[in-house]
């Protein structure tokens, strides 16, 4: 192998990226970990750097919160002798080993193995007054599972934004918790699956305020009302809520793959065998919520992350270098 060629290369920062570094520097493969530049919307710590609790991953009976959950990920990934680089890789060819990475820097990096763990974002509605509660925990949120049985939430008005299969699903999970939940649709058709459709429609804790937009969250520390449009005949409109979850999709964070690996139609790594990590590409792995458009969890993504080193691992015992 040529001396500068990395054993393994790990891209992305959140509880897949430093599952897979720390199996990869105890199993000795000396990863490196490109954990992302930073932007408005990404963090090096991936998601949950955007939250304020997380109360279901497991080991943490009193909850902890997202931002020291990651930090101590990273931790536990550098005391094992991780090496980090805080850039992107912005372009990638995996036409053949070694694959060559090129960072955001315009640093070049050979790689005998590869874990792509680079997450994806919650598609937000960009209005006022939403990223600012979101931040602040002020009851604005996307993601139900996540955050719903916050107290915060007990007995409320929640609006649930979004006609598709996440909508109804985080809906359906907040009439367990919520006084009443409005379903805020921008048309008068869903878009969930005829099942999820009957789920919600059939009901008695949800009402459904179809064609509305959301056009400002009210609420200073706190959410609590909504500013609405009639996408049909215009009139605004106020309501009262205690919270709002957004629910209109997620974008993989994969446009720097494009035509390197296989992508499904919604843009997320398509990966080829069930229960294994290993994309089309052979020694090219991916983990967490790039790869993950049904759980998007942390637990499920550093359990991912596991699997990937385990893989990219057993991938150079059989395979050797090629550098
Ligand atoms: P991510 O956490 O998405 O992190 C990936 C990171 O990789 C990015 O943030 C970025 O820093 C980096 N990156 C991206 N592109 C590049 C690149 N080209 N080069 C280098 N680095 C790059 N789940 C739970 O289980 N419990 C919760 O309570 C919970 N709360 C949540 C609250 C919020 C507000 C959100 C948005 C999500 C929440 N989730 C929760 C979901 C959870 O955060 C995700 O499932 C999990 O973080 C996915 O982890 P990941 O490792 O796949 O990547
Ligand atoms: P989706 O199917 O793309 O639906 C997104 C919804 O959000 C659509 O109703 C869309 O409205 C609306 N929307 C998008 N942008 C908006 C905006 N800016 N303002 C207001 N509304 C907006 O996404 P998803 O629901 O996350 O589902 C993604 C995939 O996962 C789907 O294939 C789904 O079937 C699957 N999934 C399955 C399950 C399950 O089977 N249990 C659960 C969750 C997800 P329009 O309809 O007007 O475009």
């Amino acid at each position: 192998m040529n001396s500068d060629t990395e054993t393994l290369v790990i891209i992305g920062s959140g509880p897949a990226a430093w599952t897979a570094a720390i199996y990869a520097a105890r199993a000795n493969l000396d990863p490196l970990v490109y954990e992302g530049a930073g932007s408005r919307t990404m963090i090096p710590g991936g998601q949950l750097m955007f939250t304020t609790d997380v109360e279901n991953y497991p080991g943490f009976p009193d909850g902890v919160s997202g931002i020291d959950m990651m930090l101590d990920f990273k931790k536990q990934a550098v005391r094992f002798d991780t090496r980090v680089v805080t850039e992107d890789i912005v372009e990638v060819d995996f036409s053949r080993r070694p694959f060559r990475l090129r960072s955001s820097e315009g640093q070049e990096v050979l790689a005998e193995t590869v874990i792509v763990a680079t997450g994806a974002n919650a598609r937000w509605l960009g209005v006022p007054g939403e990223e600012r509660l979101a931040q602040s925990g002020g009851g604005v949120s996307a993601c139900a599972v996540c955050d719903g049985a916050l107290p915060h939430f007990r007995g409320q008005v929640v609006a649930v934004v979004g006609g598709g299969d996440s909508a109804m699903e985080e809906a359906l999970y907040m009439t367990k918790f919520a006084g009443e939940v409005l379903l805020i649709h921008r048309r008068d058709e869903l878009r969930a699956s005829q099942i999820m459709q009957e789920r919600a429609l059939a009901s008695d804790r949800m009402r459904f305020l179809w064609n509305r937009t959301v056009e400002e969250v009210l609420g200073d520390d706190v959410i609590t009302g909504l500013r609405l449009r009639d996408t049909v005949t215009g009139d605004a409109s106020e309501v009262e809520v205690g919270g709002m979850f957004v629910a209109i999709g997620h974008i993989p964070n994969t446009g720097f793959l494009q035509g390197q690996i296989d992508l499904k139609e919604n843009g997320y790594v398509r990966l080829p065998t069930a229960w294994r990590t290993e994309t089309n590409v052979p020694g090219v792995f991916a983990a967490g919520d790039v790869m993950d458009d049904y759980y998007r969890q942390a637990v499920s993504a550093a359990g991912t992350g596991c699997m990937a080193a385990l893989e990219a691992e057993r991938f150079l015992a059989h395979n050797g270098t090629a550098g």
